[in-house]
């Protein structure tokens, strides 16, 4: 049997980041992924000003875009500019790469190996994980969930698995844009949008639902909108609805998608998920595991709030998408928006005033 003070189950940015914060500590941490190649199907879009505040290194960007274009169902066309920043684009597979091994590089060791199930979950947890096809167990004092939206950590508790909608994309090499365009209509997705991102080397296209089986019917719609061929190869994957109800259970914590960190409304969450990961690492290192849910609520808990309010009240109807789209032809809520969205670490003001002017809309 393998000892160690943590485990981390899921080598993704939360897992990675919770790694590294603990590795750096001095804190002994083993890291098991299951796949050591896996390519999140994800349009990688990070703001670059977080990439100080996270450490990542910026070897990771492989592209920068300074434009959002925004179409409403009717064909309204918004384009903001960004200043101050940009958005990021980072290749899945390798930036999880680079992650990690920032993670090796501060001392934790990373094994490729499927975690399988909890033998004790008490003040003691054992773990059997698989490696190579051979089973294997980790005792350890803590254990860090970071195994993504479809948790097995979450199963083997009994716990429910992560309120979600279902995402189909693929990749396209052959189209043109130099903005991250974001299309809404219900036609091609129902309370979601579809999307166009330019990435390292492609361009990723996909859209959402909160139904599997209608995905190919609205991605071809979203095609014959956006005038595109469909003749690649789809990937579907689930992404988290916040709930905010799980952190942990004793000293099982849960991060990133395996809790649902995904923002509301814009479904960003590889920052969130490497927060999580650092916050959960904190709460660790201080010997209070209870610890994380207070950074994590200090943090964020006002600001996925009100984000899930927008997206619930805005995002139940293409005549409310088209009010929300007629909201942001204002250059004062655009500003504070993009704000909000490139100085996440700079206090509460941006928050404060993005508020007060949706308080003020929504009366
Ligand atoms: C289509 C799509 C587009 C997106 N675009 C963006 C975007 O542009 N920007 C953004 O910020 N967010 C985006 N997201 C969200 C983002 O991908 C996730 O929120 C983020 O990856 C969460 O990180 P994580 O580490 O929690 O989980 P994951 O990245 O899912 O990592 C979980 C890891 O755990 C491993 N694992 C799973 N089970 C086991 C097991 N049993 N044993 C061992 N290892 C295991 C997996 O192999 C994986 O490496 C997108 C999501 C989707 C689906």
């Amino acid at each position: 049997m393998l000892r160690t003070k943590v485990l981390v189950i899921g080598g993704g940015p939360a897992g990675s980041a919770a790694a590294r914060f603990l590795a750096r500590e001095g804190v002994e941490t083993i890291l098991v992924e299951r796949n050591l190649s896996f390519f999140k199907p994800c349009g990688g879009g990070i703001p670059s000003t977080v990439f100080d505040e996270l450490g990542i290194p910026k070897k990771a960007i492989r592209k920068e875009i300074k434009k959002v274009k925004i179409t409403s169902p009717k064909g309204v066309i918004l384009e903001i500019g960004l200043k101050g920043g940009s958005i990021a684009m980072v290749k899945r597979g390798e930036f999880d790469s680079i992650l990690r091994d920032e993670a090796k590089n501060h001392g934790a060791q990373i094994i490729e190996a499927e975690f399988r199930h909890l033998e004790e979950a008490g003040r003691q947890i054992i773990a059997q994980v698989n490696i190579n096809g051979k089973e294997e167990r980790i005792r350890t004092d803590y254990l860090v969930a970071a195994d993504g939206v479809n948790s097995r950590v979450r199963f083997a508790l009994g716990l429910k698995p992560v309120a979600s909608l279902y995402t189909i994309s693929e990749r396209i090499g052959d189209i043109d844009t130099d903005s991250c365009e974001f299309w809404f209509g219900a036609s091609h997705a129902p309370r979601f949008y579809s999307w166009v991102f330019p990435e390292a080397e492609s361009v990723s296209v996909g859209t959402g639902s909160f139904e599997a089986g209608a995905l190919r019917g609205l991605l071809q719609r979203f095609y014959e909108r956006r005038k595109l061929d469909t003749k690649h190869a789809t990937r579907m994957y689930r992404i988290p609805l916040w709930k905010g109800e799980v952190y942990n259970k004793d000293n099982l914590l849960f991060v990133g998608d395996a809790a649902g960190h995904v923002m509301p409304l814009t479904y960003e969450g590889i920052y969130h998920a490497m927060k999580a990961g650092e916050f959960a690492a904190r709460a660790i290192t201080a010997g209070r595991p209870s610890d994380y849910k207070k950074l994590w609520k200090q943090r964020f808990y006002s600001r996925f709030l009100i984000m899930k309010k927008l997206c619930d009240y805005f995002l139940k109807d293409d005549n409310s998408v088209e009010k929300l789209v007629a909201i942001y032809r204002r250059h004062e809520i655009q500003d504070v928006t993009m704000r909000l969205w490139l100085e996440k670490s700079s206090g509460k003001g941006n928050l404060i005033s993005f508020m007060n002017f949706f308080r003020r809309i929504l009366g």
